[in-house]
């Protein structure tokens, strides 16, 4: 399994110091659950945070240091190598990782899918009062998602089957990342139903927030 599409820097930053909703968080964990890259990413985040809040706890962060953080996650990202992957993991004998199969109760075989028309169905997936929503899509093969409205970023991770869109192929372990004025209307590829986690409405971008990251760190 080779992830090519990751979780964004921001996101990381914000989900190390305990700022992303539940759904949010959700599909965080869940990505981080198969990708190697992304969890020494994120043990980098949590111990710059750790520093920030040693160096400078009073302090903003300014916009330069703000770069070189994220190019060091950047860099880490790029030079991890991946762990291998145990023969039966990638023998696919879960659909769902982990924290996602928490929440659903069990793996897909178990799920109680609602129908959406034309073969597609979904499954909200309860994060309590979170302001995000998620939810488990299944979408045949070779059909295209179906229109969904989203104000905010919406998130959709791959955990079986693919689906092309804007260009790219996604695949198991790949986020696609969408903010409210992309129209894109995603198709599974052909050879096997999509099933992803779609994260609808989460916080648009994290930037602003950035400043206050290292708050939960002091633990005030
Ligand atoms: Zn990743």
């Amino acid at each position: 399994m080779t992830i090519k599409h990751h979780i964004a820097d921001d996101l990381v930053l914000a989900y190390a110091s305990g700022e992303l909703d539940e759904a949010t968080s959700l599909l965080v964990a869940t990505h981080m659950s198969l990708c190697p890259q992304c969890r020494q990413a994120l043990e980098l985040a949590e111990s710059i945070g750790g520093s920030l809040i040693e160096e400078e706890a009073e302090a903003e962060i300014a916009d330069g240091e703000l770069e070189a953080i994220f190019s060091r996650i950047e860099n880490t990202k790029e030079s991890a190598t991946p762990a291998p992957v145990p023969e039966r993991a990638r023998r696919g004998s879960y659909v769902l990782p982990q924290p996602l199969r928490d929440y659903a109760d069990g793996d897909v075989d178990g799920l109680r899918w609602r129908s959406l028309g034309g073969g597609v169905r979904h499954l909200p997936i309860d994060t309590g009062a979170s302001r995000a929503k998620a939810r488990l899509l299944y979408i045949p093969a070779g059909s295209k998602v179906p229109d969904h409205g989203h104000r905010g970023l919406e998130l959709t991770l791959v955990l079986a089957g693919s689906f092309y869109d804007e260009g790219a192929w996604f695949r198991r372990g790949d986020v696609e990342e969408a903010d409210a004025t992309v129209e894109h209307q995603p198709v599974a590829g052909p050879e096997e139903a999509c099933i992803c986690l779609a994260v609808t409405d989460a916080p648009l971008r994290f930037r602003s927030l950035i400043p206050r990251l290292a708050q939960p760190f002091l633990g005030i």
